[in-house]
Formats: structure tokens, C-alpha cells, sequence
């Protein structure tokens, strides 16, 4: 384990609230927290380049084991020199375990849910038949069929996996469940997540990662609190905050969890990108977040506006010659009008989806900038209250 003292800083904490600023140290560069992580499923996003994300100031990227695994080959990614070379992102990166996919591929395919879930009107279920899903859990791990060959996923795999693929922050492997499942349920997959947990820390070969334990329980208060507790008393660099969770279950799973952590070490809620949901974590002491969405919305033709994500066609009527978002200092809304770029989405033209994706990402950061800003002024209370009061709508049911 890494002198956990030496690499993670707290350096400003709000004065009512959990909120902090700090800096963690990487091999590839410090990283401000709270930050978020653009999700680079691949090592590379769909609509822009990684050094657009760079220009919009993200810090770290967030990508995705199994999916890196599935489309070159761990190996190569080895034989290429690590991610870093291999992508060509010389700065922090981090990779999930796979673990998710464990959750995606089979209960979120047999319950039919995502990441965030709502106004599901389905019962409770027990441990049903996993014959619809692509993926099974025993004990050991894991296995995939994903259409083409098996793939057998263990805590060590996931471990000589994510260490040959090299990112600076890595997870420990583990089952994500279902809003669906049931108590009883939740307690075997988060023993055995504890158990996954304690394999990874074995499994270590390398020392200069940050590996992150993570936290599981469901929706249960009892095992929220039991897995922070167990989890962290374990030697992580960091912990991640792992669920799909209903739609107010959030708030209240960082109330159960947040207590038990240790203060000192660094907290990513994972999967969580939407910004009323990143402005009451960070008020919880979370520092770190990835998504998917701000580029997901991209395209879809949706632009991140202080508020809301709004469709394209409708904001670009109110914009007309002016940019995305009238303040923004995103190179899209600097050379662009809102315009141009509904001009160039209706025409199917990738400039339309690179300028939304930039302008989202650019969103994002921007919202990290004035969140730590905010902390380290002493103004984070007045700060969440102003912006919590702007959003007009809440998040869809689904973000995925
Ligand atoms: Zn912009």
C-alpha cells in the first residue's frame, strides 16, 4: 500500500458542510478534487478527441476494463506500454474493474434496469434464474458470454488485468446488484464483494497505482453501513461508492455510508454525472465522480445549460446567432452560434456532435471549477443553495 497520507491532501473543508477540496497525487499529474472523470468507454469518445477533453480541463479519465479488454486485448495494451502510451493521454487515468458489467450484463439486463433507477412498479426479487443475461456470478468471479466467447473474470484477474492495462487509479472487483433484489440477496453479494476485496489487495503486484475498495449494500441501511465499515478498514488508497441506485436513494446511501469511511482517503460515487446529483454528493464529502452522459447527450443532440440538458432545436431558436450557453468559455460557444450547430446536427455533420460534446465536457469541468472555488472561498453553502435553486427539472428516471 501506498503512504496514503502522502497521496491524497485535503486542503480547504466548507465550514457547515462535508464538502472539501483537496489533491491527489498521480503518476501521470495531481488531480483537484471534487473532480469528475470523463468516461472514455474505450480509451477514446464517440463524437471528439482526448485532447478536446483535455482543452475543456479534464484531469482524469475514466475507462472501462472489460470493454478494453473485449477491443484490443489487455496484451496489447501491454505490449503497447500501458494505456497511457497506448491512448496517447499522458495525464491521470482510471479503469473500472469490470464489475459493473457484471451488474450490466446480467441483473440490469434481467431486472431491465441502469444505473440510476426509477418508477419501477416491480416487486422485490429473490435470486432468479440468470438464463436471460450474458453474465453468471459465483463465488470465484465471474463469466461473460458476450456473443463472440466466455470470458472468466476473478478478483485477481481484475486485478493482473487493470495493473498490465496500467491506469493510475484502479478498483477492486465487485458485484454491483440490483434496485430489485431483495435484502437477503444483497448480503451475499456484498459478503462476497468483501471477499473480492480482500483478493484484489492480495492479488497486488504494482505499487505505484491507487487501488479504490468499494463500497455495495444495496438499498439497505444496515449493509451500507457494514460494507463502509468493512471496506474501510481495508488498505485501499480510496473508496468507490458502487450501486444502482432508485432515485432518491443516493443522498440517502452517502448519509449511511459517508461516516464509516475514512475521512482522510479520497471518495468516487461512481457512474453518477447528473449535477444536482454531483452538487448534494460533494455537500456529503464526495470527491470524485464519472459519467457517461455530458457526451451520451452530445449525441443525442442535448446541451448542458446551467439549468438542464436542453434539445438542440428549441435552444438554438432561443440563441439564434449567440452561443450554447450565453457565459460559457467553451471553444464551440467562443467560435459557434447555437445555429451553426443545430445547422450542422440536422445535416448529420460530426461537427455538430463534436461541438455539443465539447461544450457538455466543458460544462462539467466548469462545474467542478466553481464547486472547488466555492469551497475554497467559504461561500459552498450559499454556493449549493443558488445553484440547486436553478435547476428547473429533475433528472430522468434512467440516465443508464
Ligand atoms: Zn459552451
Amino acid at each position: 500500500m501506498m503512504d496514503v497520507m502522502a497521496v491524497f491532501t485535503i486542503t480547504h473543508r466548507a465550514r457547515h458542510a462535508a464538502a472539501r477540496t483537496g489533491t491527489l497525487q498521480t503518476p501521470h499529474g495531481d488531480i483537484y478534487t471534487p473532480n469528475f472523470m470523463p468516461v472514455a468507454t474505450r480509451g477514446v469518445f464517440h463524437g471528439m478527441e482526448l485532447a478536446d477533453a483535455r482543452e475543456c480541463g479534464a484531469e482524469i479519465l475514466m475507462c472501462n476494463t472489460h470493454h478494453l479488454n473485449r477491443t484490443y486485448g489487455v496484451q496489447a495494451i501491454a505490449e503497447a506500454g500501458g494505456l497511457h502510451t497506448f491512448i496517447d493521454w499522458h495525464h491521470p487515468l482510471a479503469t473500472d474493474s469490470g464489475g459493473f458489467q457484471v451488474f450490466s450484463l446480467g441483473w440490469g439486463m434481467v431486472h431491465g434496469v441502469g444505473k440510476v433507477a426509477g418508477g419501477i412498479n416491480a416487486r422485490p426479487v429473490a435470486e432468479t434464474t440468470l438464463a436471460l443475461a450474458q453474465a453468471t456470478i459465483d463465488d470465484n468471479g465471474v463469466i461473460f458470454s458476450d456473443g463472440r466467447e466466455l470470458v472468466r473474470l476473478t478478483p485477481e484477474i481484475a486485478v493482473q488485468w487493470q495493473e498490465k492495462i496500467g491506469a493510475d487509479i484502479i478498483f477492486a472487483f465487485d458485484e454491483c446488484t440490483s434496485p430489485l433484489h431483495n435484502e437477503a440477496y444483497n448480503r451475499k453479494a456484498m459478503h462476497r464483494t468483501h471477499d473480492w476485496a480482500r483478493r484484489c489487495i492480495a492479488a497486488r503486484t504494482r505499487h505505484d497505482q491507487l487501488m479504490f475498495g468499494i463500497v455495495q449494500g444495496g438499498t439497505f441501511e444496515a449493509l451500507r453501513k457494514e460494507s463502509a465499515t468493512i471496506i474501510g478498514a481495508m488498505s485501499f488508497e480510496g473508496f468507490g461508492i458502487g450501486g444502482s441506485f432508485g432515485q432518491h436513494a443516493m443522498v440517502e446511501t452517502l448519509d449511511w455510508v459517508m461516516p464509516s469511511l475514512p475521512d482522510e482517503r479520497p471518495k468516487h460515487l461512481l457512474g453518477i454525472g447528473w449535477v444536482q446529483d454531483i452538487l448534494l454528493a460533494v455537500d456529503r464529502g464526495v470527491d470524485l465522480f464519472d459519467c457517461v452522459e455530458p457526451i451520451r447527450r452530445a449525441r443525442h443532440q442535448h446541451v448542458l445549460t446551467p439549468t438542464q440538458y436542453l434539445d438542440i432545436v428549441p435552444l438554438s431558436r432561443r440563441q439564434g446567432d449567440g452561443p450554447l450557453v450565453n457565459d460559457c468559455d467553451c471553444s464551440s460557444c467562443q467560435l459557434l452560434s447555437a445555429t451553426d450547430i443545430k445547422l450542422w446536427c440536422k445535416a448529420k455533420d460530426r461537427r455538430g456532435s463534436r461541438a455539443l460534446a465539447i461544450h457538455n465536457t466543458r460544462m462539467m469541468m466548469r462545474l467542478m471549477e466553481h464547486i472547488r472555488t466555492a469551497i475554497t472561498e467559504d461561500r459552498w453553502s450559499d454556493y449549493l443553495q443558488e445553484r440547486l435553486s436553478r435547476i428547473e427539472t429533475q433528472r430522468p428516471s434512467i440516465v443508464g
